[in-house]
């Protein structure tokens, strides 16, 4: 067949705007992260064990059989849900998403946003990664190169790039492109990786005026949600400032959320009803809830603010 991509797809001039927010773990990719945890044996020993989320889920509050290593505490047992604190160690993120790439590819059924996410990808729009876990945004970057590299086509990649340049040609009046590692690198660089319980992260939070005093009030259980909230809220005025410059907000402007966690989908509905569709009117956000895997896509649960777009 022929190869129809054109170089730059002027057509993305038509599109309404439409961005998502992403979890990562068993939303976009199943990923075989271990918790590091100790189990009381019958013969009164504490012995190291594995768990996978799913298990660690249903034991967490057996606090008499198991217990986070004695030695590190609950650092260590989330220590491959970080990066590694020497250099020269793998990174276990980073390993975890080839391994999970890997088995999509071998045919295993993929996290329900799974496809949401490439098609974000090909048709070149922004999007945030917002994640409990504990990395550097620049690992989870490298992350997402990975999946393009694994998860899209060969056609797929080239669409994406034809698509890349038609946004940078439409609203940032680029004439010139650079190579295609340059345009993809600017892309990727437009989009948000927050990881809530990256040190860095944490302080940008604690610096915040409006967050330093939420979380001086907050529940020691309430904080990752918190932390959540702050990271759209980063995410949508990071959206808002960049229509704002290039003139795109006379145009419907959507935003989709999507966790596989029914506490935070539960949170940021609430959050986005009380806060973000009041403060950003013209804005439509939707929230998906994707943790029946029996459902491709999730369940649209919330859905907030003036616009209706065909197709959300
Ligand atoms: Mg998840």
């Amino acid at each position: 067949m022929k190869n129809v991509v054109p170089y730059v797809n002027e057509e993305v001039s038509g599109r309404d705007f439409k961005y998502y927010i992403f979890d990562w773990d068993d939303n976009i990719l199943h990923m075989p992260t271990k918790i590091l945890m100790e189990h009381l044996e019958d013969d009164g020993t504490w012995k190291p064990v594995e768990l996978s989320t799913a298990s660690f889920a249903l034991v967490r509050s057996d606090h008499r059989h198991y217990r986070p290593p004695s030695d590190g505490g609950w650092r260590a047992a989330f220590r491959n849900f970080a990066d590694p604190e020497k250099a020269g160690e793998k990174n276990k993120f980073i390993e975890d998403t080839m391994t999970a790439l890997a088995r999509v590819s071998a045919g295993e059924k993929p996290s329900p946003s799974y496809s949401t996410f490439k098609k974000t990808l090909v048709e070149g729009r922004i999007f945030a990664i917002v994640t409990a876990r504990g990395h550097a945004p620049e690992t989870i970057e490298r992350a997402v190169r990975l999946f393009i590299e694994n998860a899209l086509t060969p056609l797929e990649r080239e669409t994406m790039m034809s698509n890349l340049r038609g946004y940078r040609r439409w609203l940032d009046k680029v004439e010139t492109f650079g190579t295609d590692e340059d345009e993809l690198n600017y892309y990727l660089g437009m989009c948000r990786y927050s990881a809530v319980t990256y040190d860095g992260f944490k302080e940008r939070m604690a610096n915040d005026p409006v967050y330093r005093e939420k979380l001086a009030t907050a529940t020691t259980a309430s904080r990752p949600e918190l932390a959540k909230e702050f990271a759209i809220r980063d995410f949508v005025e990071h959206v808002f400032h960049m229509l704002q410059r290039t003139g795109g907000l006379g145009r419907s402007v959507a935003i989709g959320f999507s966790d596989d966690d029914k506490g935070n989908v539960k949170s940021v509905s609430n959050y986005i009803r009380s806060e973000l569709a009041r403060r950003f009117d013209g804005i439509k956000f939707v929230v998906y809830d994707t943790s029946d895997r029996s459902l491709s896509k999730g369940r649209k649960v919330c859905v907030s603010g003036q616009m209706n777009l065909p197709g959300f």
